[in-house]
């Protein structure tokens, strides 16, 4: 079975989800499959095998993703976490969502300068979500070697927004 085999037969599309018009696009039964959960998890860091020190994590279905594979490769895992949630020292970063913004939050030791990190989400739509993500890894003086997710909705432009940074999807929607 193909991952886009494995991803049609075990993902969920659920129409008028968060709102109406909008068609949201399920892994939770990805990620519950045994067989689903080590797919992906290997498929999406392959491209980038040897090539990063540790693992970033986007809360909150990134953060399913990124331990996986932190364990995976024997590396850490860095949560990066919606404004408020994490106690100590952070950089924030606004981003733009279809209505309003939000923020993320990196904690500022987390990562050592120079540090090569990759970063994974399960959907890259806009880019807005993981473009702060990458800003936050510059503030902290960490160099972004890539950006895995699973689904890429190529009709938002996320990849165009992310500028020269490598963008590696399974699947294409
Ligand atoms: P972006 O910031 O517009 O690229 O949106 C990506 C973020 O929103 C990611 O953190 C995704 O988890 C979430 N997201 C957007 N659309 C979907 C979807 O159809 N299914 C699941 N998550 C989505």
């Amino acid at each position: 079975e193909s991952i886009t085999e494995l991803l049609d037969r075990l993902s969920e599309v659920v129409p008028d989800y968060p709102s109406a018009g909008i068609s949201f696009k399920d892994l939770t039964p990805v990620f519950a499959d045994a067989v689903g959960l080590r797919r992906i998890t290997d498929a999406v860091i392959e491209p980038f095998s040897g090539q990063f020190d540790v693992i970033a994590g986007l809360e909150a279905r990134g953060f399913v993703m990124a331990a996986a594979a932190a364990y995976a490769s024997g590396t850490g895992m860095v949560t990066v976490r919606k404004a408020g949630k994490l106690p100590r020292p952070v950089h924030s970063m606004d981003y733009t969502l279809e209505y309003g913004t939000a923020t993320l939050e990196l904690h500022r030791d987390d990562v050592a300068p120079g540090t090569r990190v990759l970063i994974l989400d399960d959907v890259l739509a806009t880019g807005g979500t993981v473009g702060s993500a990458v800003k936050l890894f510059e503030m902290a003086g960490a160099q972004v070697v890539g950006i895995g997710v699973v689904l890429e909705l190529s009709a938002l432009g996320g990849r165009g927004s992310l500028g020269a940074n490598k963008v590696h999807s399974l699947q294409l929607v």
